[in-house]
């Protein structure tokens, strides 16, 4: 299939590594300009280098830090973002009573203001020219919550009311914008939060654990012009782990 994309300019975040390295792979592999950003300006460059990308060095959890990282993507990239996909890392698991108020306020700094700000910034460029995919990446905790990751679940599920809500008021600029929810994938982080791939391959329908590049390959589809009526929506890539229908 044509994704029709070729030449498009995207901004990536969270991408030295994991789901956003894939999906910045997979737009370059369309022939889609590609920014990407993350914390360590080292690893960050190495992976810029190793697929081709832009990189630009930023941490998210700091105010207005999204919005200048759209300003700079689209200086360095010579126009207009108009594919953002929106990622952090995630929260560390906690219960609820472990969580106090300064960290929900960490929380909604890291999983929610990075959101929204970066979104904020880039829409006046895609509503001028009547073009524009965001995508936001969340989990499946935010649709099923899950057992000991109290933030993932309660702020995560708030970004989708937000993404539908969105919809509505950017439909008519010609902008679609979606949420994405990983089920279990292999990246670091999955490796370093200690998961046994064995154990959790036996949880999901499909008995084995995601691959990044199956996540990138909804990702880039949804970034497509053929993508362009599918807006509002939260769409899984889990290997059948959600029961909800
Ligand atoms: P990862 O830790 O492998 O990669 C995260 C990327 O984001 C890295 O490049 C890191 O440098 C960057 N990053 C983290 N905090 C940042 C910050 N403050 N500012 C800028 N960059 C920052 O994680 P991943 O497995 O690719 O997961 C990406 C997202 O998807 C996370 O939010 C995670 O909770 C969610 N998720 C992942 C899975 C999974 O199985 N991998 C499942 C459900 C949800």
């Amino acid at each position: 299939m044509d994704y029709r994309i070729k030449g498009r300019r995207a901004l990536v975040m969270g991408a030295s590594r994991g789901l956003g390295r894939a999906v910045a792979e997979a737009l370059l592999a369309e022939g889609v300009a590609t920014a990407i950003c993350a914390r360590d300006p080292v690893r960050l460059e190495r992976t810029a280098r190793e697929i081709g990308a832009v990189g630009i060095p930023c941490d998210l959890s700091q105010a207005g830090a999204g919005a200048k990282l759209v300003e700079e993507a689209a200086r360095r990239l010579g126009g207009t973002i108009d594919i953002l996909l929106v990622n952090t890392g995630g929260p560390s698991p906690a219960t609820f009573d472990k969580i106090d108020d300064a960290q929900w306020r960490a929380g909604f700094e890291q999983l929610w203001l990075s959101a929204v700000s970066p979104i904020r910034a880039a829409l006046p460029g895609m509503r001028a020219q009547g073009w524009g995919r965001i995508l936001l990446v969340t989990s499946i905790a935010a649709r099923e919550p899950l057992p000991n990751l109290m933030m993932s679940n309660a702020l995560r599920a708030g970004l989708h009311g937000m993404a539908n809500a969105l919809s509505r008021e950017i439909g008519p600029d010609g902008i679609t914008v979606n949420a994405l929810m990983p089920g279990y994938t292999l990246t670091e982080r999955l490796k370093e939060a200690g998961f046994k791939a064995e154990e959790v391959a036996k949880t999901v329908p499909l008995g084995r654990i995601g691959k990044p590049e199956e996540f990138a390959a909804l990702a880039c589809f949804l970034a497509s012009e053929p993508a362009g009526y599918i807006t509002g929506q939260a769409i899984a890539c889990d290997g059948g782990m959600l029961r909800s229908i």
